[in-house]
């Protein structure tokens, strides 16, 4: 087989439908979140503002997240030096742990490399080992829940998005004596809707079924200490599982879930993905732990966020430009159109230095093309002036429909 030609067939597959991703070439500036410098292909570079970051508050750069990080390698240098078993587990790694239980009102916590890994071996962990497990699952889920939930070969059902009677309906059906799980999100990250937790767990409850919820969108930005919408609504005993990044509001990398001390302890002895593979270098569990303590204990982070998102809504809405209307911090501005999605983008970047990746299918569905717009506390008042006006003149430009105010 020419194996390279097939590669490169596929990848023209890809251009044809608009699908190929171009990654920005970027280098973030310390001290002066959200610019960056972008570095174009022929060598030349320019600044510019960067408007679809996860890092949602800064904290990637925040003076107690850097000092710590710098502090831990100077003190145990680099890397963990192993798995969590063999000679791997940092005091770091510990602390961390006790600070995650803490936020989220929970015995345990587990570490993992990432959020991805966290639920694809936390569910593929769980759903593999509980006999006869059904697990249901939201229809718009994340890949790395799909994956575990794939991996672990357990019978599944799909639920009509953020519906608890479509769950009802789906766990009434099945035999009530086999062990369920249910998997869902709390702020789904394209369409920045979020889930009817309190709902969901009564039908959980109902059906004896353990609840596993994903806020990698909602941890650090919502509830008073920043434990996400199970924590604002006061429902987080209700979750078996909370599971978390430390990569996007914590500014860091890593992921974790929280739970019980038997279920944490479970996932630490059986799951593949966390036993076969090299702890968080004990900087990165530093870093986070000191974003988490900082936002327990400071709102003001989360109020400046939730007011800079209501300012782009409002001048959005002044300017006629159309964006989902979400309880969440995330703007998506509605294209429509991948290939005006994309051009709309590049224009951007290129003309008025705003950085905004297009989202297209197959993120997204067809004809809901959207640029995934996310204010952070970072954002001036000229910063958001700058992005809507040219979102206004590329609107003109394209002759795109506008929202009728
Ligand atoms: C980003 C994301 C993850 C994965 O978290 P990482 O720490 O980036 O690996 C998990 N769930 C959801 C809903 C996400 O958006």
């Amino acid at each position: 087989m020419e194996f390279d030609s097939f590669f490169a067939e596929a990848l023209d597959g890809l251009r044809e439908a608009g699908n190929y991703r171009v990654f920005a070439d970027l280098e973030r500036h310390a001290g002066q979140f959200p610019r960056a410098t972008r570095f174009r292909e022929d060598g030349t570079s320019h600044d510019v503002t960067v408007w679809c970051s996860n890092d949602y508050l800064g904290m990637g750069q925040h003076p107690d997240v850097v000092r710590a990080m710098k502090e831990a390698i100077d003190r145990c240098g680099a890397g963990a030096g192993g798995t969590r078993n063999i000679s791997g587990t940092n005091h770091s790694h510990v602390a961390l742990e006790q600070e995650l239980a803490d936020l989220h009102g929970k015995e345990s916590a587990l570490i993992f490399t990432s959020g991805y890994v966290s639920n694809w071996a936390a569910l593929g962990t769980l759903a593999a080992k509980i006999p006869g497990c059904i697990v249901y699952s939201d229809a718009l889920n994340h890949a790395s829940m799909i994956e575990g939930i794939r991996h672990s070969r357990a019978e599944r059902r799909v639920w009509k998005h953020n519906s608890p009677e479509d769950l009802d309906r789906l766990m009434s059906a099945d035999d009530p004596s086999r062990p369920k799980l249910v998997a869902f999100e709390s702020v789904y990250s394209m369409d920045g809707d979020i889930a009817p937790i309190a709902e969901i767990c009564d039908v959980a409850a109902k059906h004896g079924a353990l609840t596993y919820l994903d806020e990698v969108h909602a941890v650090g930005l919502y509830g008073p200490r920043g434990g996400g919408i199970a924590e604002r609504e006061g429902l987080m005993h209700r979750l078996d599982v909370i599971e978390g990044t430390l990569g996007k509001a914590f500014g860091v990398m890593g992921g974790y879930i929280t739970g019980s001390r038997q279920l944490c302890d479970f996932v630490r002895s059986f799951a593949s993905g966390f036993i076969f593979t090299t702890a968080l270098p004990p900087a990165l569990a530093a870093g986070a732990t000191a974003a988490i303590r900082h936002l327990k204990a400071s709102p003001v982070e989360r109020q400046q966020h939730q007011e800079r998102v209501a300012r782009v809504r409002r001048l959005l809405d002044r300017r006629g430009i159309p964006h989902m209307d979400n309880p969440s911090h995330i703007v998506p501005v509605m294209v429509g159109n991948a290939a005006k999605c994309k051009w709309i983008s590049d224009i951007l970047l290129e003309t008025y230095g705003i950085y905004v990746q297009p989202i297209n299918y197959p993120t997204v569905p067809k004809g809901t093309e959207r640029l995934r717009i996310t204010p952070t506390p970072f954002h001036s008042d000229a910063d958001i002036d700058h992005l809507v006006g040219a979102l206004n003149d590329l609107w003109s430009h394209c002759a795109l429909a506008r929202a009728v105010a």
